[in-house]
């Protein structure tokens, strides 16, 4: 079966003024459609470097990416532009990428400059409104601004946006980690409850290993870019094989 997400031998070296980082060093790994892939490691492992690749923002010095059978650097651009609709991605500080002048309507019809045939009217405005009631909001919360919400109602606007394009694939990159605990308890419920309804894929990047228990199927261990550890997230973590495994398990969220 041709997997959603397929990453063989990725390698993303830097070149520095004083020699060459190694930031993704051979990593190899799979996400099949419907499922929650937990990528973890310290702060520098490489896992925002590992995002920023797969959403075709940056290029690998070495290895391959096949978005659902297609190798994502070998698309022309207009054909990327097409994949690039299946793949959505929501940062850690939503603020930062939801400009405050728009107010949340405008924000989260943004990705749908993507679409041929994006609706328009009252169809992009049921849309729109389906989502936000989606992701527990209110449909008129879509003439309100950025400021006028909270941390966690920020995440859920960004999370409204990455799915206004039905994507198959969402890449969390430390998409939780500013909030609060209940907050982020909340959001993960979120994000579960939308893998039922909506089907989606997710490559959840954290750096925090407790975090990745609640809804990852499986996990990715990083450590200096290098792939140290993966398996099925009970197997991983009822029974770590590396020393740095059990590090992050200790450390402090
Ligand atoms: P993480 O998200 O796990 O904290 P990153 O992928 O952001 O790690 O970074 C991995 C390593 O690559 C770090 O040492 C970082 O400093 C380095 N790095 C990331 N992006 C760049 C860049 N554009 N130029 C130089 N070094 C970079
Ligand atoms: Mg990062």
């Amino acid at each position: 079966m041709t997997k959603l997400l397929d990453i063989s031998n990725l390698t993303r070296k830097f070149d520095l003024c004083d020699g060459e980082l190694t930031a993704l060093d051979n990593v190899s790994l799979s996400l099949d459609a419907g499922k929650i892939l937990g990528v973890v490691g310290e702060s520098g492992s490489g896992k925002s470097t590992l995002a920023r690749i797969v959403m075709a923002l940056d290029h690998p010095t070495s290895g391959t990416v096949h978005i659902n059978g297609q190798s994502l650097f070998d698309l022309s651009p207009a054909a990327l532009r097409t994949a690039r609709r299946d793949f959505q991605m929501i940062f850690q500080d939503p603020y930062g990428s939801l400009d405050p002048r728009h107010n949340v309507g405008r924000l989260i019809a943004e990705p749908l400059y993507l679409e041929q045939n994006a609706p328009s009217g009252t169809a992009k405005r049921d849309r729109i409104a389906a989502l936000l009631e989606d992701v527990g909001l209110r449909a008129d919360d879509m003439n309100r601004f950025p400021h006028e919400f909270s941390g966690g109602q920020r995440q859920r606007i960004a999370i409204a946006r990455a799915l206004i394009t039905k994507p198959k694939l969402v890449v969390a990159d430390e998409a939780t980690s500013a909030l609060d605990l209940t907050v982020q308890k909340q959001i993960l419920e979120l994000i579960l409850k939308l893998r039922a309804e909506h089907g989606i894929s997710v490559l959840f990047i954290t750096h925090n290993i407790s975090v990745v228990e609640e809804i990852c199927d499986d996990v990715v261990v990083l450590e200096h870019g290098k792939l140290v550890e993966t398996g099925p997230t009970d197997a991983v973590l009822n029974a770590p094989q590396e020393a740095y495994t059990r590090r992050l398990m200790n450390a402090e969220p």
